[in-house]
Formats: structure tokens, C-alpha cells, sequence
């Protein structure tokens, strides 16, 4: 399993530099879009496929990133959304 070494969010990207010196570079609006938890699952669901929810600054900035175990990473959102834990092989594929 890679683990990071290092993360850094700016210019609208989330970029993951891993243990194995691969780099993986996410959009923020990708990363929001997919947010794993149980309250963005449902969303998604109830809007169907077609939806593309407009997101505001606050909502695609991130204010804290932390390491959940040797797994994931929960990231906090500045409009206070703090719930979507992040396993390393979800972002892996949301960098595709
Ligand atoms: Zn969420």
C-alpha cells in the first residue's frame, strides 16, 4: 500500500506526492464531487446521474486535511463539510 509524503492543495488541485515518488493530482471540484460520505452518497442518489451541483469558493477550498489511519485522509472543507474520509485507493482513481 503507498502511503503519502506529501499533500498540498492549491490552485483549485489537491496534489499527492506518494511514497513510491508517484504524484497524483486531483481537482478539487472532482475531489468535492465524489466526497464518499453517507450525506453526499444520498445526495448524488436522489439527484440522479445527470447532476452537476454548482459549487461556491468556500465549498471548494479545503481548511484541514488529516491522516485517518494507514488508509485515508478526511479533508475539511471551508464551508464546514468535514465528513468524507478519502481512501488512498479512491483518490488514486479520482486522478484518472
Ligand atoms: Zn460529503
Amino acid at each position: 500500500m503507498m502511503t503519502p509524503v506529501n499533500i498540498k492543495a492549491a490552485d483549485k488541485m489537491l496534489t499527492i506526492k506518494w511514497d513510491d515518488e508517484r504524484i497524483t493530482n486531483i481537482k478539487l471540484a472532482n475531489l468535492r464531487i465524489n466526497c464518499p460520505c453517507a450525506i453526499c452518497s444520498v445526495d448524488r442518489e436522489s439527484h440522479g446521474s445527470k447532476y452537476i451541483p454548482i459549487y461556491s469558493d468556500e465549498q471548494l477550498t479545503i481548511s484541514n486535511i488529516e491522516v485517518i489511519g494507514n488508509y485515508a485522509i478526511g479533508i475539511s472543507w471551508k464551508d464546514n463539510h468535514n465528513t468524507g474520509i478519502y481512501d488512498y485507493n479512491h483518490l488514486i482513481k479520482l486522478s484518472s
